[in-house]
């Protein structure tokens, strides 16, 4: 063979290996940009399919994790009254009890409050400048690069996933954007996710006063009575009706009633342990239930008889027409205790009866079911 063929033979190997090695980036830069796509579907399917953000939350790091390479995450987001922000996910990092910092501190911090994304190449010269964290605080300093990504719901920052990498200039402008890019489709399913849990408890509660609604009342009570029949643990009913309502009305008009309505159900409320043992419910019109759980039948008796007596001495319609208004209350009280087997319908119609009676005798007073009172 000819030195010129063998020259040529080698010069034609160079350009293939060149070719090989340009193919073999193309194909790198194709698996990564279907990578990407692919991240971005999987996020929106579980952005749309999923309200519980706890849960989704690491399903969407897991794909973030698909297309960048990171060594820890974190997931900040406001409180509700955007005061503080709570970590919501760490990677990596033991998140003993609940961790949230103000808005403005550390790295997480200041990029909530400015609203924009950081990026930095060699975390060694931030921490020349800022002797602060990039991730919780009092955490190590260490070397690398950081990536800090401000979730927005319009203009607001609404939290923050930081991202770094032990390697300095490890994080590229391409994640950047990426991470960028899927903050719109997370910020979405958090607003998604946030209003979906209020429309759920909006739909729980009585537009008026604020209480539990009737429909709430019966889910709970039978909940409570099929918790009871397995714990065996005491639960009392409080039924509450307000005494010649028809008349107030009559004399000061329904908006004055519905004030009335509002006030006497903080009062309600305000008399109640501050716990999810007991629950106020607005049963309907000027009629209240209180479900108190694990509370014996004789100390539900004194929780109404104390409600009675508030309401009597309370001035309702503090600076209105019917100012210094005083009403009255009559209640009826069931409860169920040790072996009692009885249906929740059963329960609600005792308290129900003892009402009743409450209004025969007079009103204004409070009366226990007979079953309970022997
Ligand atoms: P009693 O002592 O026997 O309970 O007398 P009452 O007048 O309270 O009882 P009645 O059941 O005859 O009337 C209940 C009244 O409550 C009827 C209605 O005027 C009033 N009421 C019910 N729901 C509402 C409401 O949402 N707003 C207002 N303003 N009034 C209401
Ligand atoms: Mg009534
Ligand atoms: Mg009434």
């Amino acid at each position: 063979m000819s030195e010129e063929l063998k020259a040529r033979i080698r010069q034609l190997e160079q350009e293939l290996g060149e070719q090989h090695i340009r193919y073999d980036r193309l194909g790198s830069m194709l698996e990564k940009s279907n990578n990407q796509a692919h991240t971005f579907y999987n996020i929106s399917k579980i952005i749309a399919a999923s309200n519980d953000l706890q849960a989704m939350i690491p399903d969407i790091i897991g794909y973030i994790h698909k297309c960048i390479n990171f060594d820890r995450i974190t997931f900040y987001l406001t409180d509700e009254h955007e005061e503080k922000l709570v970590l919501r996910y760490a990677n990596g990092l033991p998140v003993e009890g609940a961790v949230s910092i103000g808005i403005g501190e550390g790295l997480p911090g200041r990029i909530v409050e400015v609203g924009e994304h950081s990026h930095i190449h060699d975390l060694s010269l931030f921490y020349e400048t800022f002797n602060d964290f990039i991730h919780v605080p009092g955490e190590e300093k260490r070397d690398g690069a950081y990536i800090g990504i401000a979730l927005k719901s319009g203009n607001a920052a609404i939290g923050v996933i930081g991202i770094d990498s032990q390697v300095k200039y490890g994080l590229t402008v391409e994640d950047m954007d990426f991470l960028a890019l899927t903050s719109h489709q997370i910020s979405a399913g958090i607003e998604k996710a946030h209003l979906f849990t209020r429309t759920e408890e909006l739909a729980q509660l009585d537009g008026l006063t604020g209480l539990y609604n009737h429909r709430v009342f019966k889910e709970r009570l039978e909940q409570e009575v099929n918790r009871r029949s397995r714990t065996g643990k005491p639960l009392s009913l409080i039924m509450l009706d307000i005494d010649h309502f028809k008349q107030f009305n009559d004399n000061y008009g329904h908006q004055a009633g519905d004030a009335v309505l509002k006030e006497l159900a903080a009062v309600i409320k305000g008399q109640c342990r501050h716990t999810t043992m007991d629950m106020c419910f607005r049963y309907g019109g000027e009629e209240f239930a209180i479900l108190l759980s694990e509370l014996e039948f004789a100390f539900a008796l004194k929780v109404a008889e104390r409600i009675r007596r508030v309401v009597e001495r309370h001035s309702f319609g503090i600076k209105n027409r019917f100012s210094g208004t005083t009403m009255t209350v009559s209640l009826g009280v069931a409860g169920l205790s040790g072996r009692d087997d009885l249906r929740p319908e059963e329960l609600l119609k005792q308290a129900d009866d003892a009402l009743y009676r409450s209004k025969e005798s007079g009103r204004n007073r409070v009366t226990p079911s007979p079953q309970d009172a022997t």
